[in-house]
């Protein structure tokens, strides 16, 4: 079993410790499909049961890491007596004073698929700026055209791989400290003095106080205190920082330039339509240059006369002597459409018209169950009953039940209130609709 095996997991998967995730992958797909009981004949429960167990560690960027840096462990007995290798770098081979157990990202998208592969092993800084690099440049050529993980996968990934990838704080102690011990037992005083003074500030508080008595011993035998500072090769360029953070931008600044163009070159507000951004009617400051857009286009036809807040529009089944209320107070900055819904027959009763900032109410609601839903828009079209464009479509959550009450002495009836919110997160969490379903 080799030194940085300490369980044998790599070789019960027969891959080298500096593997990548892929090869982990395909070689225990094709141990297990050769030693499964369902599937081979020449099957070995015990086998399967071994490279399952080191798959579950293995396949697992952190409790990999975990498990890698497990295999340095010394005490400082052994560094007296033994000499010890100090930690190398799994990409150039070198030996390596400060050594970090870094996890990078690539992504890979295929139209409606995206995935996120590691890249992980135990780094120089030199190799771990390289492979960042790398990844961010392969996650920029080949990650972005999944929708939607795509370019929120490729963005994250990349920013992450320019500040230096995923690495986990307890590992990097461990391996400093290990260095340490090995320098020592090498007869390398001065470094492993500055690996000790490093690991004092350990989280870890065996190490840390070891470390500490190991200052003091460097101290006595005439280690240097003024050069116990190492630099910290780890520290990145803000050029390297910047050029990550120039990938995770360039390609999705360009993609929204572009829509931005597109969209003020045709139809106003169609990209409100099914991006789902905006669970409540947009705020003025998005919604009116549309308005003017609308304006501004002589060759379409609107509403000559906006409808007052309650004023009906389109025939309806409302009874003119009795039955319920509705009232919605548009609390948004755009006019607004509702439409009474039967719940069954999806026929719509009732659709009324609320102005922006007013309270709209209708009476005369038969008995029933019912959805209410709701639209908002810049401008009507010619018709005065529907709007243009409709820039968003709600319903209020669940579904209301009608019923009237008779008591001896009077009839009651319900009076249904809503309010609709320029701001998301208001009481009433409103469920998306389509234009279409609005408009059925
Ligand atoms: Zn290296």
């Amino acid at each position: 079993m080799a030194d940085n095996d300490p369980q044998g997991f790599y070789e019960a998967l027969g891959v080298k410790s500096c593997a990548t995730a892929e090869d982990i992958k395909s070689a225990y797909r094709k141990l297990a499909k050769e030693t499964h009981p369902d599937t081979s004949q020449n099957a070995s429960s015990e086998k399967f049961h071994r490279i399952s167990a080191a798959y579950e560690i293995l396949s697992d960027p952190l409790r990999r890491a975990e498990y890698d840096s497990s295999a340095y462990q010394a005490s400082e007995q052994e560094a007296g007596t033994r000499v010890i290798d100090p930690i190398c770098c799994s990409r150039c081979g070198q030996a390596t004073a400060q050594p970090r157990y870094v996890v990078f990202y690539r992504v890979y998208s295929f139209i409606i698929m995206t995935t996120r592969r590691p890249v992980q092993g135990i780094f120089c800084a030199k190799c771990a700026k390289k492979e960042g690099l790398k990844s961010s440049i392969i996650t920029l050529f080949t990650g972005w055209w999944g929708v939607p993980g795509g370019p929120i996968y490729s963005i994250g990934s990349i920013l992450r791989n320019g500040f230096g990838g995923k690495h986990d704080r307890s590992a990097d102690e461990g391996m400093i400290w290990y260095n340490a011990l090995a320098f020592l037992s090498r007869g390398n005083l001065q470094l492993s003095y500055a690996l000790a003074m490093r690991s004092r500030k350990a989280s870890d508080k065996n190490i840390a106080s070891d470390a500490a008595e190991l200052v003091a011993q460097l101290e006595r035998a005439g280690a240097d205190p003024r050069q116990g500072k190492l630099r910290d090769p780890w520290r990145t360029s803000i050029l390297y920082g910047a050029s990550h953070m120039l990938m995770a931008f360039a390609l999705p600044g360009t993609l929204a330039l572009t829509i931005f163009a597109e969209t003020q070159s045709s139809r106003p507000s169609a990209n409100y339509i099914g991006t789902g951004l905006y669970s409540s009617p947009p705020s003025s400051t998005q919604y009116r240059p549309s308005t003017q857009i609308a304006a501004s286009k002589p060759s379409v036809l609107t509403c000559a006369s906006v409808p007052n807040s309650g004023q009906l529009l389109g025939p309806n089944q409302l009874s003119a002597t009795n039955g319920h209320s509705l009232e919605i107070r548009n609390g948004s900055s755009g006019d607004a459409i509702i439409k009474v819904r039967a719940e069954l027959s999806k026929t719509v009763i009732a659709a009324f018209f609320v102005r922006s900032n007013q309270t709209g109410q209708i009476t005369g609601i038969p008995d029933g169950r019912y959805t209410v839903q709701y639209a908002y828009g810049d401008a009507l079209d010619i018709s005065c009953q529907r709007f243009l464009q409709v820039a968003g479509a709600g319903q209020f959550p669940g579904v209301e039940t009608l019923q009237t009450e008779q008591t001896t002495t009077q009839i009651i009836t319900h009076v249904l209130s809503y309010t609709l919110y320029a701001v998301p997160n208001g009481n009433v969490r409103p469920q998306n609709i389509s234009a279409q379903d609005f408009e059925r």
